[in-house]
């Protein structure tokens, strides 16, 4: 399945692919036009049934024992990543949550799939390498849901989100950054950009769902060099009648094409 998704951030490169005359090089079109600030971005699989389900009853319905799950398919997807990771010791950085909506909710999710993905991988003898470093970064603001929002939409709404506050935890150490579900990635570039300018030295990504975009499906190929508004990316129109193939036959490729 190697050279159907782009070799940095994961997304199906069909639409790269039937583009006559572009380099396919292995990255896609957004990450030849501007490389992401992390070096690569893994999932377990594609956003929809069980997976999506599972997030849902986590997020939506405080159903606890989900993450545990979770976490179980997060540690599958690192584990594929660890190969191409450096030696020594990975900070596991999960996405912050802002403070009010931390305690509405009771729990950030993406620290809860990380511990258990943690443990799920120190069962398999991983325990050494990754090191959990929750509070490191922090979300200054509440950003809102990013449901409906354009890619360009989203990564404005987060500007100025994020900030680190224990710097010595960040600088020059490598980060692995965890979170339940890659979108559009806006979520994972503002939060390695912010970590990279507080001294990380490099920065990858793994989640446990990843939405697989739908431009590249069904987009006739008219975006023009520059542009970055794709079409309107909501998790509405991924749950279309006869999305669902095309988005659910690349996840093994996901899972397994890393490392
Ligand atoms: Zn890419």
């Amino acid at each position: 399945m190697t050279g159907s998704y782009c070799a940095i951030c994961g997304e199906a490169l069909l639409y790269a692919a039937k583009t006559a005359g572009q380099p396919l090089d292995g990255r896609c079109r957004l990450c030849r036009l501007a490389a992401p600030p992390f070096e690569r971005a893994v999932a377990y699989g594609s956003y929809d049934g069980a997976l999506r389900d599972l997030v849902h009853l986590l997020k939506f319905s405080q159903v606890r024992p989900a993450a545990q799950v979770l976490g179980r398919m997060l540690a599958e997807s690192i584990a594929a990543l660890d190969p191409s990771l450096p030696s020594g010791i990975i900070s596991v950085i999960p996405v912050p949550l802002h403070a009010h909506k931390q305690s509405q909710r009771g729990f950030n999710q993406a620290d809860l799939i990380a511990r258990a993905a943690l443990k799920q991988l120190s069962r398999s003898g991983h325990v050494k390498k990754f090191e959990l470093c929750a509070g490191a970064l922090v979300r200054l603001r509440d950003t809102g849901s990013q449901i409906g929002l354009t890619r360009h939409q989203r990564r404005q709404n987060l500007r100025g989100a994020f900030a680190v506050k224990d710097a010595t935890a960040i600088s020059n150490r490598n980060i692995l950054l965890v979170d339940d579900v890659y979108t559009t990635g806006a979520t994972a570039s503002e939060c390695a950009r912010v970590l990279r300018r507080a001294g990380a030295a490099r920065v990858w990504v793994a989640t446990a769902g990843r939405t697989l975009r739908v431009s590249n499906f069904f987009v006739e190929p008219d975006v023009s060099e520059g542009r970055d508004d794709e079409p309107g990316m909501t998790e509405h129109s991924m749950a279309e009648p006869g999305m669902t193939e095309a988005s659910r036959e690349p996840t093994i490729g996901i899972a397994t094409h890393v490392g």
